[in-house]
């Protein structure tokens, strides 16, 4: 079972998603690397292919739905919005 973040704070301006979880731990990560690592099919494919795939540092995540409490469907600024990102990879990103 995976901890659930005790607080998810978008931090708009600088492109940070901070994420607290119960252990006290606050992890920073930026939204170009969470849609570089975005985990959907079609991007993983991708980066089996051509390998680590370069995000523009302004990418902006548009929106943040949670999924019930598996992990959150993060919406970016070019459009993609595939990634669900359950929160065991959220806690591993730090
Ligand atoms: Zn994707």
């Amino acid at each position: 079972m995976t901890a659930l973040p005790e607080a998810i704070e978008n931090h708009a301006a600088q492109g940070v998603l901070a994420l607290r979880w119960p252990d006290g731990r606050e992890a920073r990560v930026t939204h170009a690397r969470l849609r570089a690592v975005c985990p959907c099919s079609a991007c993983r494919a991708l980066r089996r292919n051509v390998g680590e795939v370069a995000v523009d540092a302004t990418m902006r995540l548009a929106d943040i739905e949670p999924v019930g409490a598996y992990g959150l469907n993060l919406t970016f600024s070019d459009g993609h919005r595939r990634g669900i990102y359950p929160f065991a990879m959220l806690a591993a990103l730090d």
